[in-house]
């Protein structure tokens, strides 16, 4: 199939490449050698599409580098990202920009947090803590002591996200679309806020920078994620408007002022992978071949829209600038539902119909988190407390043993209780048991509106064909960063707020829970740079008991 984007990114990223390597030589040199496969292929970079070229760097001046300090960070979120996904294009060229920028990359594998939702994941990301000490678990949020559940917003957020660990330093921040930031923080700097939105008011900081973003036409992301039959075209056309929006507002904003924070993240990729992986998976009991035959590849093009973007962005990033880019998950494709609510008023559970009412999710799609009534936290909780925690570990039990009787397939693979996966104050508002479905395996909640009468499993009860794992991506590089290649640790997402902050110079608070990426960082950087430990990032907080602090680091995501 003909290569939907033409030779020009190639270009773009020759010229972003060269932009790092004329800002630090002496660095550039450690990352790629004279004579390298690497530095021939600099040198052998296409001439062609100098036109867009041009036009790209007439949209975006670059700044002399002569006249400031380098010491700028750009952080590049892509949602969902997933070396699974990706290599396999990154080999066959369809993207062209992230393989000439992993090539001079130190670059691995970021694991999640559990669990790898994006509100969580994010907010884990930006603050440095777990969710046990942010207190952002999910999308939604329970009302203390009442049966509501309301969609959660970054109010709840209970640590310091990084751009305001930077107030008042002198470091100016533009922080766009990072999920579970709405309302936006009153930054040194801009912001517009990621979803989930409540309405569409309020969500950028200056009031001015709002306004504009309505006079340009910016999309917001929306909660909803389906595709309707007959919908594919019209729904893949408004992630795709929504995208470029984004990366224009993203565009302009960067070339206008030097930031020294410049954090965006591309949330389309992901909505992609959730709706039009079937498309290109056969296994998938949805798979409908007519539909396939005209939606094929759709994930893999949308992905070389997103890597042309990605070139003009490196293109445009400024000389001196360490760039980090990072997914909060990653990604895989599911195929087989286990519908939790119906499986746990089965005989297959062993769970009474009365002890199942007891087990709840605040996502009426999603039921891989999951609460068992407690006295004094939920209306109507009858059990002690002691007959509450034998609840929670004979259902944890279950979960593991289930089988789906048709291919004697385990759905589960993990269960997580919360105390395993939640340290700090906040660790009683998560879910008692967080499950991690086995691959190709989905944990629906069941059709609760007709009390629960399918087959306890079967295909997909949404239209969603793609789901979140735990490895997700990062790629560093630049000025501050190791020469390329694979790291050999994975690191995970706590330890990114702390690399952040090491990385714009700033003294680091002593209780972050991650910690500096320190093996992909340029050699002998932190002996001459070495970090500054100053503070708590809640000086009104308390702190972490003993037993909590052997439990952070037993974390099944810290390395
Ligand atoms: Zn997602």
């Amino acid at each position: 199939m003909a290569r939907m984007i033409p030779g020009p990114s190639d270009s773009l990223a020759g010229r972003a490449l060269e932009s790092f390597r004329r800002a630090s030589p002496p660095t550039r040199r450690l990352i790629v050698a004279p004579g390298s496969s690497v530095a021939r292929r600099w040198r052998g970079l296409p001439r062609h599409g100098l036109l867009l070229l041009a036009a790209v760097l007439l949209a975006l001046p670059v700044a002399d580098c002569t006249r400031k300090p380098p010491g700028k960070l750009v952080v590049i979120g892509l949602d969902g990202a997933s070396w699974d996904l990706l290599e396999p294009w990154i080999q066959a060229g369809d993207l062209p920009n992230l393989k000439a920028f992993r090539d001079g990359a130190s670059w691995g594998t970021m694991m999640s947090v559990v669990p790898y939702l994006s509100p969580t994941a994010w907010t884990s990301a930006v603050t440095g803590v777990n969710p046990g000490r942010h207190g952002i678990f999910d999308f939604q949020r329970r009302l203390p002591g009442q049966a509501a559940i309301v969609t959660e917003t970054a109010k709840s957020r209970r640590s310091p996200p990084i751009w305001n660990l930077l107030r008042g330093s002198g470091k100016s921040v533009a922080i766009i679309n990072i999920p579970m930031t709405d309302p936006p923080d009153e930054v040194d700097g801009v912001m517009v806020a990621g979803f989930p939105h409540l309405d569409k008011e309020g969500f950028a900081y200056p009031p001015e920078l709002e306004a504009r973003c309505k006079a340009m036409g910016y999309i917001l992301d929306e909660m909803e994620m389906k595709i309707p039959d007959g919908e594919e075209e019209s729904i893949l056309a408004g992630y795709r408007s929504a995208r470029e929006k984004r990366w224009e507002l993203a565009r302009q904003l960067y070339s206008e002022k030097e930031y020294d924070l410049f954090w965006v993240v591309f949330t389309g990729v992901d909505r992609i992978q959730h709706l039009y992986w079937v498309f290109d998976d056969p296994k998938n009991p949805k798979y409908d071949p007519a539909k396939a035959a005209k939606f094929v590849g759709t994930m893999r093009k949308f992905w070389m829209e997103q890597d042309k973007i990605l070139g003009e962005l490196f293109a445009a990033i400024r000389p001196g600038t360490t760039v980090l880019i990072l997914s909060d998950h990653g990604f895989g494709p599911v195929r087989h539902e286990l519908r939790v609510g119906n499986w746990l008023r089965s005989a297959a559970s062993g769970f009474s119909s009365e002890q199942a009412n007891d087990i709840f999710s605040l996502d009426p799609s999603d039921a891989a988190r999951l609460y068992v009534r407690t006295p004094g936290r939920d209306p109507g909780g009858a059990s002690s407390p002691a007959e509450v925690r034998a609840t929670r570990d004979r259902l944890s039990a279950a979960l593991l043993a289930a089988r789906n009787p048709e291919t004697g397939e385990k759905p589960v693979e993990t269960v997580y209780p919360a105390e395993q996966v939640f340290v700090g104050k906040y660790a009683e508002k998560g879910p008692d048991l967080t499950a991690l479905p086995s691959n190709g395996y989905y944990l629906g909640l069941g059709d609760l509106p007709n009390g629960f009468k399918l087959p306890n499993y079967g295909p997909l009860s949404s239209t969603v064909s793609g789901w979140h794992h735990m490895e997700g991506v990062f790629l560093l590089r630049g000025p501050k960063a190791a020469p390329a290649g694979k790291a050999m640790k994975v690191y995970n997402l706590l330890d990114v707020a702390p690399t952040c902050l090491y990385l714009l110079g700033r003294p680091l608070p002593e209780d972050f829970d991650g910690k500096i990426m320190e093996t992909v960082l340029a050699p002998g950087l932190l002996k001459k740079v070495p970090p500054v430990y100053k503070g708590l990032l809640n000086e009104e907080d308390r702190p972490l008991t003993p037993e909590e602090q052997k439990a952070l680091k037993n974390l099944p995501y810290v390395g």
